[in-house]
């Protein structure tokens, strides 16, 4: 009995894995960068899914809306697996189909939610979303792969386990930090943010952007993978665990679980240059996919 219990404890408290959201801010941000980079053609076909005017601004607007339905719905929807991918820090590129299980990872779910509303028939598994949550669901998971914490987990949930001491800003941990204190510290306003970005791709110009936008969602998973090794796992000198995938932190490695992280004074400043390019990647990734599919 008592068995029974802790499974059927561990199944509804436990599960699913928490995953948090960029904050709002990066998923909107993402959604505008993309409304500024659509073809006409997609922007008309946008404004009819999305039942506002054909017009920039009404698109903007109603995109960066759209972006974090996909948070707001995710525990009554039981989908919050979709919005990362655990990888190992050991793991190789190859790895990545088989950290899929059963097509509840980030980048099947963006490859899935792009064929459908390209018109092809929809996933069997797909069948309940309509065009609109095919949309809302594809604005927010290219964002979320492109926070590094949402392609990597060292027995960690992707960060949510290491406690910041102190604490920066409102981030208690270390996946928090990314998702939105960085940002914040960035600029904390959507739009402006977006503005600012904008900007900057018009002035990196036409060859730059397209390169930026390349890819398919394996490489950009990817590429937020070793970002994170790189730039958060070797850079705070995180001990690297063995391949385990905890269903709570209460559950990962003890050395992670003591673990009291200190943020050197300089890394959130040296991570805006990182985040912003993270941004950046994210919508005008998305809005080729958007320009491509509608
Ligand atoms: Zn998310």
């Amino acid at each position: 009995m008592r068995r029974l219990l802790s499974v059927l404890l561990s199944l509804s408290i436990l599960w699913p894995l928490p995953a948090y959201p960029w904050w709002e801010t990066g998923h909107q941000v993402v959604a505008r960068i993309a409304a500024a980079h659509l073809t006409s053609a997609a922007r008309t076909r946008l404004a009819r899914i999305l039942d506002v005017p054909d017009t920039p601004d009404a698109i903007a607007e109603a995109l960066a809306k759209a972006s974090t339905w996909a948070d707001e719905t995710k525990n009554e929807t039981k989908t919050g697996s979709w919005h990362y991918i655990d990888l190992a820090i050991q793991d190789h590129k190859s790895d990545i189909p088989g950290r899929c299980k059963d097509d509840n990872c980030a980048p099947v779910r963006i490859r899935l939610f792009a064929e459908q509303l390209a018109g092809h028939p929809a996933h069997p598994a797909n069948t309940q979303w309509s065009q609109l949550d095919a949309l809302r669901y594809l604005v927010h998971l290219v964002g979320d792969i492109h926070q590094p914490l949402h392609t990597i987990s060292d027995a960690d949930l992707g960060g949510n386990c290491e406690l910041l001491d102190p604490l920066v800003g409102k981030a208690k941990n270390l996946h928090a930090l990314w998702d939105g204190e960085i940002i914040d510290e960035i600029n904390a306003s959507d739009k402006a943010l977006a503005d600012e970005l904008d900007a900057a791709i018009e002035d990196m110009g036409p060859h730059r952007e397209h390169v930026l936008s390349e890819g398919k969602e394996d490489d950009w998973v990817w590429e937020s993978h070793e970002l994170a090794i790189r730039d958060i796992y070797r850079r705070l000198r995180i001990p690297v665990e063995p391949v385990e995938f905890p269903a709570s932190c209460a559950e990962a490695p003890e050395e992670i679980r003591t673990l009291k992280l200190e943020i050197p004074g300089a890394y959130v400043s040296e991570m805006k240059p990182v985040v912003r390019e993270q941004l950046i990647k994210g919508g005008l990734r998305l809005a080729r996919l958007l320009n491509e599919s509608l």
